[in-house]
């Protein structure tokens, strides 16, 4: 069923939108006298939006149909490292020479992963309950067994 709104596009490659049985004039070089109808739509809505990706450089408009293909599953493919693995690799990373390892270097570690303190804070419990840190100060460890 063909809709009452048509996209037309111009000879000179700009598509504007009108109404069925009306004259569409392109809204870029003003020209009517090679509008070709290209598709057409029930809602003002669906035909405001295709018009934009109708003008959109062909490029961008194919990367614009995958963004829309892609958009459900889009959050679920985010990079999300869990803090444990981070406490991890910071330990093999920065621990010093002398295997200590301080609060300061692990919150600068934490916080350029996206952790919170709190993270880290249950992090470092663990690793002490497990016995891979020995507290050597108020923000300190020696890392012990790794
Ligand atoms: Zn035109």
């Amino acid at each position: 069923m063909a809709g009452k709104y048509i996209l037309a596009r111009c000879s000179c490659g700009f598509a504007t939108g009108g109404i069925i049985g009306k004259r569409v004039s392109c809204r870029r070089c003003g020209s009517n006298k090679n509008m070709v109808t290209e598709s057409t739509y029930e809602t003002g809505r669906e035909l405001a939006s295709s018009i934009k990706i109708a003008n959109m450089p062909q490029q961008l408009r194919s990367e614009f149909y995958e963004r829309i293909k892609k958009n459900k599953s889009y959050s679920s493919h985010k990079e999300n490292i869990e803090p444990s693995k981070t406490f991890t690799k910071a330990i093999t990373e920065i621990t010093d020479i002398n295997s200590e390892i301080s609060m300061g270097d692990l919150e600068i570690y934490f916080d350029k992963y996206g952790h919170t303190k709190q993270d880290l804070l249950h992090c470092v419990g663990v690793a002490e309950i497990e016995g891979i840190l020995t507290r050597t100060g108020p923000e300190s460890w020696i890392v012990l067994d790794f």
